[in-house]
Parts: C-alpha cells; sequence; structure tokens
C-alpha cells in the first residue's frame, strides 16, 4: 500500500468507525406510528409506550423507526383501536378493558376483578393459552395484540367520604373501567369511564365523585390527593392489569421475518421493565402522599372486599354465558387461576405473612 493510500484507507476507517454506527445512521426501513391511551411520557404508562418504541428501533439497529403519539395528539384516547384497526397507525398501546364495546371477552386480556396477579397474568398468556385467545379476540379487527406492560395491583382509589359497608357504594359516580365498573354498578354505584387526563378536573368539579386510576406512582402524577381526601386499598377490581400493544395486522405482515421477531421480543422486554418501573416507584410516591400531603389511606373492610368478591363471580360467570368464544376464555382463564391459588396456598402467601 502507498503511503497516500494508507492515508486514505485509514482516513476513510476513522469516519467510518467515528459514526455511532452503520445501522443507526441508515435510513428506517419502516417508519411507524404508535397511537396511545396515555398523556405522552406520561409516568409508567406513557414513558412504558415510549419505551417500546425506542426498543423496537435499538432491536431493529434503526430499520423501524417509530413515533410514539400521546392521547389526542393524532387520535383521541379511546378511537386508537379503530385508528390501528383501519392503518392510520401501526400500532396501540392502551389496555384491553377500554374496548370492551366491541367485545366484552377483551376485559379477560386486561385484568379480571379478584382476578389474577401480574405474574400469574404472565403465565397465563405466555404458557397457559391466554395470548392464543386474545389473538383470536383481535383477529376480526384485523389487529395482533401483544402485551406490553402491567401494573402490578392497582389501589382500590380517591373517595371524599369513608367506605364502611357497601351502603356507602350506592349512588356513587366513580371512574371505574371494565368489570369493575360492572361491578361497582351491581353494588349501586354508577360507573364512567373516562380516559386518565380528564380525571383530575373530573373529580375536582364533582363531575364524578371517585376515581380509581392507578397506583401511588401514577396518582400522584395527576395530583388526585388534591381532588380526594381518602386513597383506598388494594385495588380489588385490577389486581393485575397488562397493558397492551396491539398492531395492524397487514403492517406487520410486511415485516421481514427478522424484524417481525424483534417486534415481539421488544414487547416482552417492555413487559417486564414497566412491572419494574412500577414496583420501583409506588411506595416512593406512596410515602409523599402520606407524609407530605397527608392522604388519609384507608384499607377497605374486610366485608365490604367479601360482598365485592361474592357480586364480582356473578358477574365475571355471566360475562362467560354470553358466547361459545367467551365460555372458553373463562374456563382457561379461571382454571389457570385456580392453579396458580394453588401454588400461591403454600408458596408466596404464607412467605409474606411472615415478613414484617
Ligand atoms: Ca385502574
Amino acid at each position: 500500500m502507498k503511503r497516500r493510500d494508507f492515508f486514505k484507507y485509514f482516513s476513510t476507517a476513522a469516519v467510518l468507525s467515528a459514526l455511532p454506527s452503520l445501522s443507526k445512521a441508515k435510513k428506517p426501513e419502516f417508519n411507524w406510528k404508535m397511537v396511545t391511551t396515555w398523556p405522552k411520557n406520561f409516568p409508567g404508562l406513557g414513558t412504558g409506550a415510549q419505551f417500546l418504541a425506542d426498543k423496537i428501533q435499538e432491536l431493529s439497529g434503526g430499520r423501524i423507526k417509530v413515533t410514539v403519539y400521546g392521547a389526542g395528539e393524532l387520535v383521541p384516547a379511546f378511537e386508537i383501536f379503530d385508528a390501528v384497526s383501519n392503518g392510520v397507525a401501526e400500532l396501540g398501546h392502551g389496555s384491553a378493558y377500554y374496548w370492551k364495546g366491541k367485545n366484552d371477552t377483551f376485559q379477560f386480556f386486561s385484568t379480571v376483578p379478584f382476578g389474577m396477579t401480574s405474574s400469574e397474568m404472565n403465565a397465563w398468556l405466555y404458557k397457559g393459552g391466554g395470548m392464543e385467545f386474545w389473538k383470536k379476540a383481535y383477529s376480526p379487527f384485523n389487529l395482533i395484540p401483544m402485551a406490553a406492560g402491567n401494573s402490578g395491583v392497582q389501589m382500590g382509589g380517591w373517595f371524599n367520604k369513608e367506605i364502611n359497608s357497601l351502603e356507602d357504594l350506592k349512588g356513587l359516580k366513580m371512574r371505574i373501567p371494565g368489570l369493575g365498573g360492572e361491578v361497582l354498578k351491581r353494588a349501586g354505584g354508577t360507573p364512567v369511564n373516562l380516559p386518565g387526563g380528564e380525571l383530575f378536573t373530573a373529580l375536582k368539579t364533582g363531575t364524578i365523585d371517585a376515581t380509581e386510576w392507578v397506583g401511588p406512582y401514577n396518582d400522584l402524577a395527576f395530583g388526585l390527593h388534591k381532588a380526594a381526601k381518602y386513597y383506598y386499598y388494594p385495588g380489588w377490581h385490577e389486581p393485575g392489569t397488562t397493558i397492551e400493544c396491539f398492531m395492524n395486522a397487514n403492517k406487520f405482515s410486511e415485516l421481514p421475518e427478522d424484524l417481525q421477531k424483534i417486534v415481539i421480543g421488544a414487547a416482552k422486554i417492555a413487559n417486564m421493565d414497566m412491572l419494574c418501573e412500577f414496583i420501583s416507584r409506588n411506595n416512593d410516591a406512596l410515602e409523599i402522599l402520606k407524609n407530605k400531603h397527608k392522604v388519609d389511606i384507608r384499607q377497605y373492610p374486610d366485608e365490604v372486599l367479601k360482598e365485592l368478591y361474592n357480586i364480582s363471580k356473578i358477574v365475571v360467570k355471566e360475562l362467560s354465558l354470553k358466547d361459545d368464544f367467551a365460555m372458553q376464555v373463562y374456563e382457561s382463564y379461571s382454571s389457570f387461576q385456580k392453579k396458580t391459588t394453588n401454588w400461591n396456598e403454600i408458596s408466596i402467601k404464607p412467605y409474606l405473612n411472615i415478613l414484617e
């Protein structure tokens, strides 16, 4: 190699190695949009959507670029299901119970009152046949679902009065989505659903009497403690809510096989990451609510929980009678929960009971 050629070669190599990476510099082969039901970058949920978008981009070496839109930026929060179904966006980030108007059975893929916790829910989805049912449920809408996060056990909600008996729920207008809302209705309350971003104003102005949202980490971010006095636990209605990312099936089929695997793998990573974020941040937020904002944190009386449990069993059973598919999902879900409950009896339950 002549000296001049050597320098020419060396300088080209130097320029190449100075680039962050060749793949990152490449133009994306796929420019995707993700629409969400959450405010952009809202703690845990919005950041979870962004995490998944970034992870897809990173693992694909920049071949897929995903732009995230918060609720209302491209489409309103509760219209993302149709938007992705119709190909307005490639990805949607929400939770399956928001779409119960399409099919009541979807609620099993979010959460069920007194149903499974986050780890049990993941086990059912990935190892117990749950994912196959979910795919079947969304397929008529040209959508492919993926589990993309979990809130863990939620809180029971914000109230401006004490809840001492089931009587206290009568006439209560409360934001509570999914099957939990149906249970409240049977208990004499009026459930409503509103996107998270509207909760504070609705509660503050008295449009609703009470609300649940997620847990301390999220509820503190919305300032719900400035609109209600009592914060009740546990979130009997949402013991481990799966957050979803669904894809337009046509857009997904356009991806080469390696990118399809990357998208599905990224969702599994995001699923774990979100739960870790909630677990690690909830207690810090709880301390702030308790010590700084002097929130009155109460446990639902056992009797109230027991009665809600009994109503829940009826509501979920009734849902199963809707059609054959609902019955199949119900049987799969409830038999899986029965097994995990048996195992919990001699594993996590006695273990947690001994801790102080
Ligand atoms: Ca909730």
